[in-house]
């Protein structure tokens, strides 16, 4: 289908289809359109459209066949996201560790304490730890401050402050 030369009738079949055009308007694009096949067509076109003939079905299911599965994000991305909430927790844990050795006079060594406290842990591998197990250290820190008789000063490193 090619568009008709004469833009002002072409310009008028919307109005034509919603009923908008004066009588006399609407006689002469009538007659325009008696004598053109461009402008019938592209009334045509213009009526399905709005009766919503051409409009696509919606089919919900092939739509969400084709969305991609949701991912997981990737193991270097949770690392990243979660490292500072690790290492703060790795070194409120040892300091808490440290501070109960002080006062307790035990002869642990720390890392026989951590390896105690949080069994399948190693420092140096905390960006491994499942939330189960920090939320085990999280427990064995609350055990360890409510042993020892002075409260320990907790050092959080620059968690929120953004990187330096
Ligand atoms: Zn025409």
């Amino acid at each position: 289908m090619r568009d008709c030369d004469n833009v002002t009738m072409r310009e008028m079949l919307p109005d034509l289809l919603h009923d908008r055009l004066a009588p006399s308007v609407r006689a002469n694009l009538e007659s325009h359109l008696k004598a053109c096949a461009d402008c019938r067509a592209e009334l045509e076109l213009l009526r399905s459209v709005v009766s919503g003939a051409v409009t696509p079905r919606i089919d919900a299911s092939r739509i969400a066949a084709a969305v991609p599965a949701y991912q997981r994000p990737s193991a270097v991305m949770s690392a990243l996201r979660s490292w500072p909430l690790r290492a703060a927790a790795a070194v409120v844990l040892v300091v808490g560790t440290v501070t109960f050795l002080k006062n307790t006079q035990t002869t642990l060594e720390p890392d026989t304490l951590v390896a105690a406290a949080a069994p399948g842990l190693a420092v140096g591998a905390m960006t491994d730890i499942p939330d189960q197990d920090l939320r085990a250290l999280a427990a064995e820190l609350k055990k360890l401050q409510a042993v020892t008789p002075a409260e320990p000063e907790v050092v959080v490193p620059g968690v929120g402050r953004g990187s330096e």
